[in-house]
């Protein structure tokens, strides 16, 4: 195709905004996707996707347009919609020349329209603004259209009007597609160089790997070289998804499709990467690679032991469609043999954990998540913790510790609430915008560890869920972290240890030792239960010893009683685990590390 008749876009949207039904209609208009053939939701293609309505791995769609008499290929890149896969949604905007940015017209701006829009804007995108579900009652088009050309410059009458649901306004929305949204310009004549936005895992065919071509052009049979690694492949295929996969014969300048190399694992193909030609291939890769970093670590344990390969299987399984993913083997005194497995986020890990049970029928605990620390010693040597049990004992001289920038959105009544909740969060504000009269845009930086657990649920209680929130990382920073360790009867029970703030050390402490309290059955002798800084005490608890034996409740004569008795107590035993000369219900360990 003629690069002059391409264009390619994407759309960005706060989460339920209504990006994949506008997705849908686009499809549908186009008549890429059959009436019959539709479903709500198309290129969602996850189950996970579908039942929590999120995108997590994006798709391109090429769709045959023609505005006035002119036939156009317009290509729809879809973008994971959440904060843990910021650098996807990134890289999808890098393959694009413009974006619809698409705004619930009942809502309003939110925290992730904003976060997309300022990566939108350093991929110097050409941006058209959209307001969807004007079909709504409650919809408020001319306030909404005030604050979205207030905010990105443009004039009240330039923002689009659509109804996703009812196909209101998509033709004329695709027309201005093609009006505004500029064609891709790249070098046909230069080696060939295609930027990796995406890349999946197929059981049948292995890694599909999505690709926009910058320069030159790819065709079938050919031989790729991956530039970050001088890894070469074979193109056994190439081709387009429109939306099912469609082979061709190559891809040229501007155009978006797919590779297949029979590769079975997506770290061979990793999203940013630039592909080119083993055969005068190009010496300078595209900018803007960069390799995926998890942020937050959590140990899974199988709550059934010999389920332990098993989960080695599936772990392995799930790595070969997630170059996220990280994961080594752990052990663990109180959960046994297990894995530390490495996350984007918190999103990350549910969709893992939920995977694993649910595509691999596997029963986990998983510990509390935790950031990376970096840990300096007083003699200058560095550590990387990423289990808290392993924090360094010794002089320390400083532990880092990742920090975010944080963009809150909220109705201005709640600014207090807000700035309480992130002052006892740690942070530190960094700037407030009034996005209109009622609606207010705060800036901060935050910890890392301070948001991971339930920092989102706690702002939605504050603000009755009116705030919206979103994040990136911004590197570390130093800050006054002690480890924290819980002691059974002088023994640390090392799925326990956590990294806190010093000041919110005792608080843990008292915590965990009286939940632990709850929890342990009482043991021929009595128990300690401490919290500790290194020698350090900071709460202790005591489990009592038990008065008599378990017989004593049976008087002489009732054998059948007794035998019961006997064979629960066993049954119990089963599943005890001994930490030290302390028995401890495997429940107990679960119970504990449970979120309250
Ligand atoms: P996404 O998270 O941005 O992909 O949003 P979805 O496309 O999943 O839409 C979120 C919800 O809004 C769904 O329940 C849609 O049916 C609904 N929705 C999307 N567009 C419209 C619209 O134009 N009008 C109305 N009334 N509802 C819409
Ligand atoms: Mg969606």
């Amino acid at each position: 195709t003629d690069p002059a008749l391409l264009r390619n876009f994407c759309i960005i949207a706060h989460i339920d905004h209504g990006k994949s039904t506008l997705a849908d209609r686009m499809l549908q208009l186009t008549g890429v996707v059959e009436q019959r053939q539709m479903r709500a939701q198309y290129l969602d293609r996850m189950d996970i996707e579908r039942e929590r309505g999120i995108t997590i791995k994006s798709q391109a769609v090429r769709m045959p347009w023609a505005a006035g008499d002119t036939p156009h290929v317009l290509n729809m890149i879809d973008t994971p919609g959440h904060v843990d896969f910021t650098y996807e949604v990134s890289r999808s905007l890098a393959a694009c020349e413009g974006c619809i940015l698409l705004v619930d017209a009942a809502q309003g701006i939110e925290a992730q329209t904003l976060a997309n829009l300022y990566l939108a804007m350093e991929n110097d995108l050409t941006i058209i603004p959209v307001l969807n579900k004007i079909d709504l009652p409650a919809a408020q088009p001319d306030k909404f259209a005030g604050e979205l050309a207030h905010l990105i410059g443009c004039d009240p009458g330039d923002v689009l009007r659509v109804s996703a649901k009812t196909g209101e306004g998509v033709a004329e929305l695709l027309d201005e597609v093609v009006r505004q949204v500029p064609a891709p310009v790249g070098d046909a004549d230069a080696p060939a160089r295609a930027m990796i936005f995406d890349s999946v895992y197929d059981a049948y065919r292995g890694v599909v790997t999505y690709v926009k071509v910058v320069d030159g052009k790819l065709g079938r049979r050919e031989r790729i070289q991956m530039m970050s690694t001088g890894a070469t492949h074979e193109l056994l295929e190439i081709g387009v998804n429109s939306p099912e996969m469609t082979p061709s014969d190559g891809l040229a300048v501007g155009e978006v499709g797919y590779l297949i190399t029979g590769v079975k694992d997506v770290r061979q193909s990793k999203v940013g990467d630039t592909v080119t030609l083993q055969r005068h291939g190009a010496t300078v890769p595209l900018g803007g690679y960069k390799d995926p970093k998890p942020m937050v670590f959590s140990g899974l344990y199988p709550i059934d032991g010999s389920d332990y390969p098993a989960l080695r299987d599936a772990l392995e399984k799930l790595q070969l469609n997630d170059a996220a993913l990280v994961y080594e083997p752990e052990t663990s005194a109180a959960l046994g043999f297990g894995f530390r497995v490495g996350f984007l986020g918190l999103l990350h890990l549910e969709v893992v954990r939920e995977r694993l049970e649910r595509e691999f029928g596997l029963d986990l605990i998983a510990t509390a998540p935790n950031v990376v620390y970096q840990v300096t010693m007083e003699d200058g040597t560095e550590h990387t913790v990423t289990n808290p049990s392993e924090f360094p004992t010794g002089k320390i001289a400083e532990v880092r510790e990742p920090v975010v920038r944080a963009t809150l959105i909220a109705p201005s009544e709640f600014i207090g609430a807000i700035m309480e909740l992130c002052q006892t969060r740690r942070g530190t504000m960094q700037g407030m915008d009034y996005l209109s009269e009622e609606r207010v845009e705060l800036r901060y930086t935050l910890p890392l560890a301070e948001i991971v657990f339930d920092f989102f649920d706690a702002l939605k209680s504050k603000t009755r869920g009116y705030a919206s929130l979103d994040y990136e990382p911004t590197g570390e920073q130093a800050g006054a972290l002690v480890k924290v360790d819980i002691l059974l009867h002088g023994d640390k029970v090392d799925a326990f240890s956590a990294i806190v703030h010093k000041d919110k050390a005792y608080a843990y402490g008292v915590k965990m030792a009286g939940k632990l309290r709850e929890l342990i059955p009482r043991q021929q002798f009595e128990v300690p239960i401490q919290a500790a800084i290194g020698a350090r005490v900071i709460a202790r608890e005591t489990v009592r010893a038990m008065r008599k034996d378990v017989l004593s409740k049976c008087y002489g004569g009732d054998i059948s009683r007794k035998r019961k008795l006997l064979e629960k107590q066993k049954e119990g035993k089963k599943r005890m685990k001994m930490v030290g000369r302390v028995e401890v219900p495997q429940e107990a360990f679960i119970a504990a590390l449970s979120s309250d």
